[in-house]
């Protein structure tokens, strides 16, 4: 099987083609970076046209690269939720009209699913079950996959991800945002002091396996004018006063941001395997999970549990076409596509776009576990 996985949920416009040995045949991502750095954040209207403008040439780079052509696919699968109904579109669009003139079955996929399942490319031996903790922009999820398509949500969060905290952290901090958030606030990070600024860890008294990153948000918007740290200024020309004070704050703001993760995932770790006692691995995935702080922070918890932590490597945890063309191979092998469409499909037929889909259903006993 060799199958092509197209991508346009958020802000990167990603294909990949990828073979059902895992073999990884090529990967291209164009990110819409630079125009989130100027408009400060994501505009539908503007990712959608951002989109528009490079699909086909992204679709025609993965397939070149992978030196094949339409006709050596099986199938193409595409992202169809959850994101901004209006990029989705591009994607979906896309997918269709190369599968309708080739006459490919369709597999729609969900984004964070394929979050997960792309560690399954990268680690051979990962079989379910296993529990998932997917950090990103848009997802604070903990998840048990119990099955291909059959998982268990113990956690979300009940307002921002750790990715959004991450954002808005380096924007205020005037960092460098032709470059995401996350890695800047990283790279910041190790210069600082995590002791030096005290804030409080969310949801300490909740019992369950939810996330909240808004108050810490805003504990650190509140650190950083008390401080006089001016976003106006770039970190390039602060001087090394103001760049110190901003290191302690990203440094800061980073531990105790990894330390909710850290306490949510061992209780997930024991509600997971009160479910399911032969657990023996916990997934970490998304744009978050590139992160090696957060890395080797999960890995004592999930070593002290006795289990194994798999992280993709950064460039799979950031959103990409490979774990959508993957997770089509998940899908196609198991026989759940759709049958190819019609060649020349007219532009405004209705599509099935999936902006709110939950990822498996709500783990029923987690309010009385959280008592
Ligand atoms: P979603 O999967 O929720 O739709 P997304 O589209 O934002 O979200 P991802 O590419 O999975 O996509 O994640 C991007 C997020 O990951 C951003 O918030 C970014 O700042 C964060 N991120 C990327 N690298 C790092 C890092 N090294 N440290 C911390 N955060 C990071
Ligand atoms: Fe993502």
């Amino acid at each position: 099987l060799v199958i092509l996985g197209i991508e346009t949920s958020c802000d990167d416009t990603a294909a990949a083609v990828v073979r059902s040995n895992g073999e990884i045949l090529s990967q291209i991502v164009s990110s819409q970076a630079d125009l989130l750095a100027r408009y400060g954040g994501v505009a539908p209207k503007m990712a959608e046209e951002a989109h528009a403008k490079v699909i086909d040439q992204v679709v025609q780079e993965a397939l070149d690269k992978a030196k094949v052509t339409e006709r050596d696919l099986s199938a193409v699968a595409v992202t169809i939720g959850p994101g901004l109904s209006l990029c989705l579109r591009v994607g979906v669009q896309k997918a269709r009209k190369v599968a309708g003139s080739f006459n490919l079955p369709i597999v729609g996929v969900h984004h964070m699913e394929a979050h997960a399942l792309v560690a399954r490319l990268v680690e051979k031996k990962l079989q379910f079950p296993f529990i998932t903790l997917l950090i990103s922009g848009g997802h604070n999820l903990l998840v048990l996959a119990r099955d291909l398509g059959h998982y268990i949500q113990l956690g979300t969060t009940i307002d921002d991800a750790i990715g959004e905290a991450y954002d808005k952290t380096a924007k205020w901090l005037g960092l460098d945002l032709r470059k995401s958030g996350g890695p800047a606030i990283e790279e910041l990070a190790q210069q600082g002091d995590p002791g030096a600024v005290n804030f409080s860890v969310p949801m300490k008294q909740h019992k369950d396996c939810n996330f909240s990153y808004a108050g810490l948000k805003n504990q650190v918007r509140l650190a950083i004018e008390a401080q006089n740290i001016n976003a106006e200024i770039p970190i390039s020309s602060a001087n090394s006063e103001d760049r110190s004070a901003r290191a302690n704050i990203a440094a800061s703001f980073q531990q105790v941001a990894v330390l909710h993760l850290e306490e949510k995932c061992q209780r997930a770790i024991e509600w997971a395997l009160k479910i399911d006692p032969s657990i023996k691995y916990l997934v970490a995935s998304g744009g978050v999970a590139s992160n090696k702080y957060v890395r080797s922070r999960l890995n004592l918890v999930v070593e002290r549990n006795g289990l194994q932590l798999v992280c993709p490597p950064p460039s799979l945890c950031t959103d990409n076409g490979v774990m959508i063309a993957w997770t089509g191979i998940e899908h196609f092998r198991m026989g759940r596509f759709d049958p190819p469409p019609p060649a020349n499909e007219p532009e405004d037929a209705k599509l099935d776009l999936r902006p709110r889909w939950p990822l498996g259903e709500e783990y029923a006993e987690g309010r009385s576990e959280a008592r």
